[in-house]
């Protein structure tokens, strides 16, 4: 079969389990058209051949056997974020160049224990910090509808892997939108769920109060099925929530549109940078979700203006003590012949992290320095609060909040915004993890460059299974989410 990339998760699954092919003759599908049409994306850091050709063949025996899971035989990737033994981890950086962790991160661990195939690691900003995925140190991937675009970031790789039709489905990060914004960049579904929904054990840690990890596919119905295998309470993961997980796929026609109220926050389509096209697509998508029943509400969120200084003072500051550990002396890159200890701490540091990761480390141990602490950090800290209790206010009143995921469509590679300008580009995911809430990405047109457009919908904690049933619905009346890039159409 020459298609079988065009399959959905619910069509490989039932593929599989009725012989039609083989997670083998699938895996090796994927394989070639990596080696094949990656060349040109370059949105692997590392393929992971061999183990995927023989976890194929255990998904193959279980399937006979009639005992897999749903998932069994369905490749994979999995941002270069994640812990995966035996298989270098990099999180884009080249303080990791040489990394192999010697265990799996619970995420990995739940999709191998599931039985999906892992086609190898994918491309990332260097330790999620960024918006482009330039920031990598093996350099930019492309977005698969215009090569010479960012697919976005920091899940960039992910985003671009699965727009190629490079592998169906892809785990992601979202520190400060790195799911849903290069999900919007490159016309996929992206799911951010709550804080604590999905174990952060085994991810390199960026911020971790606003990290979590999520589904990137190519609908809401494959980020369901992706869903049902990650999330989930985890020892290991003490921010981890040990609340019962609903079953994604069963709800996926669970929420009536019909009298859904949707909030439209008055600050958030008056935003300075927003585009024209962006505006508009985001309009019509609103449009169609009220002929289908819902009911759309103008709403306040006044805090609007305080996302981006608040997020850009606290995630730099957790940053700044996360990557404190990147030291040179037990693991990851050092420098050559050290004269002394300090010299060896001072060197690794500013030969193995790139310039916008040592920004953020320079910009958060400033903000919690002994005099600035309060000024800056505690300060910060209460202004998220506040930002909490916007959203709390709103969902007194709606549903679910409705908002661009980005201003813009995909910046061009090299495009070389200052770093105001990037931040600024952030203005409509940040909040989210502020606030700890869930959020997704669907696809609602593009451009006049042809370039994909995304609508967010922001939901109340632990509405997971009521996001994707809205999105599912709205792809079942629309069509935007089936279409390709013209690189996704060519055949490996
Ligand atoms: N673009 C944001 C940043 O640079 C968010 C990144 C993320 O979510 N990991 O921090």
């Amino acid at each position: 079969m020459t298609d079988l990339h065009r399959l959905s998760i619910r069509e490989l699954s039932e593929g599989l389990k009725q012989a039609q092919f083989s997670s083998r003759e699938l895996t090796e599908h994927y394989l070639k058209r990596i080696a094949q049409i990656d060349p040109k994306v370059k949105s692997y850091v590392t393929v992971t051949a061999e183990q995927a050709l023989a976890e194929a063949n255990a998904a193959d025996a279980a399937l006979k056997a009639g005992n897999a899971h749903a998932l069994a035989g369905i490749p994979l990737a999995h941002k270069d974020i994640f812990c995966t033994q035996g298989i270098k981890t990099t999180a884009g950086s080249k303080m990791l160049d040489n990394f192999i962790s010697p265990y799996d991160a619970t995420v990995v661990a739940k999709a191998k224990a599931a039985g999906l195939v892992t086609l190898g690691k994918v491309n990332m900003d260097e330790f999620a910090m960024g918006s482009t995925s330039e920031n990598s140190y093996v350099g930019a991937t492309s977005n698969p509808w215009a090569l010479d675009h960012v697919p976005g970031g920091s899940s960039g790789g992910s985003a671009a892997a699965v727009a190629a039709d490079l592998a169906p489905i892809a785990t992601g990060t979202d520190t400060g939108g790195s799911i849903r914004q290069p999900a919007s960049f490159c016309g996929l579904t992206g799911l951010k769920p709550t804080y604590g929904r999905v174990s952060r054990f085994g991810m390199i840690a960026y911020a971790s109060s606003l990290d979590q990890g999520g589904p990137m596919a190519r609908s809401a119905e494959d980020c369901a099925y992706l869903m049902n295998v990650i999330a989930g309470h985890d020892a290991k993961d003490s921010t981890s929530i040990n609340k019962e997980v609903d079953d994604y796929v069963a709800n996926l026609n669970g929420t009536a549109v019909k009298g859904l109220r949707i909030g439209i926050p008055k600050q958030y389509f008056n935003v300075a940078g927003l585009d024209a096209d962006v505006k508009a697509r985001v309009e019509e998508s609103l449009k169609k979700l009220e002929e289908m029943g819902a009911i759309l509400v103008e709403i306040d969120l006044n805090m609007t203006e305080a996302y981006v200084p608040t997020y850009y003072l606290i995630a730099p500051a957790e940053a700044s003590s996360n990557l404190s550990r990147f030291d040179g002396v037990r693991y990851g890159y050092r420098c050559e012949n050290p004269v002394d200890l300090m010299d060896l701490y001072k060197r690794s540091r500013s030969e193995g992290f790139g310039a916008e990761v040592q920004r953020r480390i320079l910009i958060g141990t400033y903000a919690l320095s002994a005099g600035y602490y309060d000024a800056y950090y505690v300060k910060a800290q209460k202004v998220r609060r506040l930002i909490q209790q916007d959203f709390l206010k709103a969902f007194g009143n709606v549903d679910v909040i409705a908002a661009p995921s980005a201003p813009t469509t995909a910046y061009k590679i090299g495009a070389n915004l200052s770093p105001t300008e990037m931040y600024l580009g952030d203005i409509y995911t940040l909040a989210v993890n502020l606030a700890g809430l869930p959020a997704i990405n669907a696809p609602v047109g593009f451009d006049k460059d042809s370039l994909p457009v995304g609508l967010q919908l922001i939901g109340n904690y632990w509405s997971e299974s009521q996001l994707l049933s809205i999105v599912h619905q709205y792809q079942q009346n629309t069509d935007w989410h089936t279409k390709r890039a013209a690189i996704a159409e060519e055949n490996a």
